[in-house]
């Protein structure tokens, strides 16, 4: 450090004095208040400068507790080791830390403020943080300062002397594909416990032995060394619907994961391999945490595969007349079959596209493209009038979906779209 960096003034040295003689104070305070002036120096380093010409004068530092920061910058190294232990096995480039001040500390501020007011003072919670960093980083030989999306945040409750750490999530982009009907998408509590476990579920506590989530989760729980790991769809399928075609996208959280530099080719071949047969994912990537509401808010267009039951025949020229006719606006009142858990309203959705082909006497193959939301068992079944229209209605005949499967599930909006 040269002196050119702090050009200490007659201004400047009588302020000081005037900070030195009102209380103890430590050299990180003294500092603080002129932290905008001149550059290069650490704030202790200014307040020490300071404080050296202070003495030349013959003004000397009173004995005890700094009088405004109450001896917190003492504890930073302290704070800092404990901070570093509790990072032990965790993989991370970048970190934050943020300071909770005691209430005293506040107080203390306002004061040193109101008595000293100066532009070039830097806030406690400020420096406090940054020096907090500067040990951390020293202490665990690596990371950098992230204000954004850091993958360790501490906070520090000087009050209650805690440090707590949060572990930012890794999400990963995908398309799944379910192969098997039966399968939700994301676990199920049990109806009967509620979670719990009972002996109706089995002491599982679920309602389903199996989810696309639990058996996506699987391999990255493992390889995250994490516990905790949320599916979020672009909308789901029902159950008893199977997820064809391209996949539906959806972003996988994993929950404060030791290892972040998870190897997703590796990965995607684990989840194929574990759940040959029911669940297959790809295009995988790395995203932020805006692409779980992205992919959650998103309004893809879907495409589905019905295979519906007629009561009676119907001749094919009547058959793609009345398909046809379905195109464009469709009112949908909640499903009967839904209804207990959505509010009921008549929701107004597009179907965009429809094909239909005669597969044997009573059953035709219908494929149809339509805004998201729409319910493509009611645009069939009619839902005892509460979907209009419908192919029930306009065959005038009951028509039932036997076999239902979402062949596409497409929106610009996805990281994946061309
Ligand atoms: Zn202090
Ligand atoms: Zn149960």
């Amino acid at each position: 450090m040269t002196d050119d960096m702090l050009h200490v003034t007659d201004d400047m040295l009588a302020t000081a004095e005037r900070i030195v003689r009102a209380g103890p104070i430590c050299d990180e305070c003294l500092g603080r208040a002129f932290a905008k002036l001149g550059h290069g120096l650490a704030n202790s380093e200014r307040g020490l400068k300071l404080q050296t010409a202070l003495s030349a004068r013959g003004v000397n530092r009173k004995a005890g507790a700094c009088w405004v920061c109450g001896g917190a910058f003492e504890e930073v190294d302290g704070l800092a080791e404990r901070a570093s232990a509790m990072s032990d096995g965790i993989e991370f480039d970048t970190y934050l830390f943020g300071v909770r001040p005691t209430p005293r500390l506040i107080q203390g501020e306002k004061l040193f403020l109101e008595r000293f007011p100066t532009d070039a003072y830097e806030p406690l919670k400020h420096a406090f943080n940054r020096e907090m960093g500067k040990a951390f980083e020293a202490h665990v030989g690596h990371g950098t300062v992230d204000f954004e999306r850091p993958h360790l945040s501490y906070v520090i409750d000087l009050a209650s002397d805690t440090i707590t750490l949060k572990v930012r999530s890794v999400y990963v982009y995908g398309r799944y594909r379910k192969l098997l009907r039966g399968i939700p998408q994301t676990r199920w509590p049990c109806r009967v416990c509620k979670g719990k476990g009972c002996s109706a579920c089995n002491f599982t506590g679920k309602q389903y032995p199996e989810s696309v989530e639990e058996l996506v989760a699987a391999p990255f729980l493992e390889a995250a060394g994490s516990k905790e790991a949320y599916l979020h769809g672009a909308g789901r399928e029902d159950i008893d619907a199977r997820m064809l075609g391209s996949g539906r996208p959806f972003v996988l959280e994993v929950v404060a994961p030791h290892v972040r530099s998870l190897d997703l080719v590796a990965l995607r071949e684990q989840v194929n391999t574990t759940a040959a047969g029911k669940v297959e994912v790809n295009d995988l990537r790395f995203v932020s945490r805006d692409s779980v509401a992205l992919v959650k808010e998103t309004h893809a267009e879907k495409t589905y595969r019905a295979l519906v039951s007629l009561a009676s025949p119907v001749e094919e020229d009547k058959l793609l007349a009345a398909v046809s006719s379905l195109i464009g606006q469709i009112n949908q009142r909640t499903p009967h079959r839904v209804s207990h858990r959505r509010a009921d309203l008549v929701r107004v959705r597009r179907l965009i596209d429809a094909q239909a082909k005669i597969v044997s006497e009573r059953e035709v193959e219908l494929i149809l493209r339509g805004e998201g939301g729409l319910y493509i068992k009611e645009l069939i079944s009619g839902d005892e009038g509460r979907t209009m229209p419908s192919l029930s209605g306009v065959l005038g005949l009951p028509a039932l979906v036997t076999e239902l499967d979402v062949i596409d599930v497409s929106a610009s909006a996805f990281p994946d779209s061309v």
